[in-house]
């Protein structure tokens, strides 16, 4: 029988997630904050691809497991997980039947979602407010919520900084906002919990009342400017399939935007938008091959992406890092991501579908 493809695509482009150094960043932040670990499993693991990612962390017995809504805490119930899932997005009421029926943990903010909740007698986590303006139960207001938070105490209460990366004070005082609310709510809350990578990775101070943290990004190998830094976790790669002389005036891909100025070696890659390299990288990135740093020439296009290979030795089927590894600054995921005007949460989160994610324990 005919095996029928489906993505990803196999021997197009793809990431290599390097297992162990995913690991070493789990265990690093532990090792900060002397704290139990919530890995940030949303958006398929930041788009690293959660099914490894939780293979990857599950020998380290995470506290559990954080995600963003019902659907993503199936899947992880679907590949095994038994450990408690925290959804950190609101969800519908519509939802709860599923969310209790998958032994998920809600993020609930306000008294009548906790009313509602509470015919599951299931545990649930308090969202406090102090100052994204998002979701959770704001911290000025917390009376409208006294009453429902008595009846049915929450297992644990977190908060979520705004700009932690920023240490310009607001983290600090987004703990002083909780830990007011937390007095006002005058319910004894055994569990609290607020930071996310950057916060835990320069070991913001939580009055030693913190009972986990909540990391993604740091996980999948990307710091913020101050404190502890984690190893670089995933690469990049396409192959070169196709290599041409171009002479001086001619110009490269859509819209001619590129003209090589002189006679130029140019080679042609295996990724673009659809594999999640941005087009806001054009003529603007480099990349490696075989250890050389080329120049990308023209616009990124949908599949295919060109580099000037006048001066490296460059072969068809030649393997092409787009970041990664020994790359240097600048094709670290942070630096790929400023030369594309984006944060890194958006590069690593637009990796598509189409990519095979390669999981190394090297
Ligand atoms: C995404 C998220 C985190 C993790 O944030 P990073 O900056 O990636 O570490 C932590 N807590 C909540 C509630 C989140 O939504």
């Amino acid at each position: 029988m005919e095996e029928s493809l489906i993505y990803p695509l196999p021997n197009r482009a793809w990431i290599d997630v390097n297992v162990n150094a995913l690991r070493r960043n789990a265990l690093a932040l532990t090792e900060r904050t002397g704290l139990p670990l919530i890995p940030m499993i949303k958006a398929d693991a930041y788009g690293v691809g959660a099914a490894g990612v939780v293979r990857s962390l599950e020998p380290l017995e995470p506290m559990a497991y954080g995600v963003a809504s019902v659907e993503e805490g199936e899947i992880l119930r679907h590949l095994g997980i038994a450990r408690p899932i925290i959804v950190f997005t609101p969800i519908l009421e519509a939802d709860y039947p599923r969310a209790d029926s998958a032994d998920l943990t809600p993020s609930l903010g306000d008294a009548a979602s906790i009313r509602a909740w509470s015919a599951y007698a299931k545990p649930y986590q308090l969202a406090i407010d102090t100052g994204m303006n998002r979701a959770g139960l704001p911290w000025r207001d917390v009376a409208s919520a006294r009453e429902a938070v008595r009846l049915s105490p929450p297992a644990g209460a977190f908060t979520h900084f705004h700009s932690a990366e920023l240490e310009n004070g607001s983290a600090e005082l987004q703990v002083e906002r909780f830990f007011q609310a937390i007095d006002a709510l005058g319910v004894d809350i055994p569990f609290l919990h607020a930071d996310n990578s950057a916060a835990a990775a320069r070991g913001l101070d939580g009055r030693g009342r913190w009972g986990a943290v909540r990391p993604g990004l740091f996980l999948y190998g990307v710091g913020a400017a101050t404190g502890i830094q984690p190893e670089p976790v995933v690469s990049l790669r396409a192959r070169v399939v196709d290599i041409r002389w171009v002479e001086a005036g001619d110009t490269v891909s859509y819209d001619a935007v590129y003209t090589a100025p002189q006679r130029e070696r140019i080679a042609t890659a295996t990724i673009g938008y659809g594999d999640g390299y941005p087009r806001s990288l054009s003529d603007k990135a480099t990349a490696l091959v075989n250890g050389a740093r080329v120049r990308q020439r023209g616009l990124v296009t949908m599949d295919m992406t060109m580099f000037d290979v006048t001066s490296v030795p460059c072969e068809i089927g030649d393997v092409v890092t787009l970041w990664g590894e020994k790359g240097g600054p600048e094709l670290t995921v942070q630096g790929v991501a400023r030369s594309a005007g984006m944060s890194p949460y958006e590069l690593l989160t637009g990796l598509a579908p189409r990519l095979q994610r390669r999981f190394n324990e090297v």
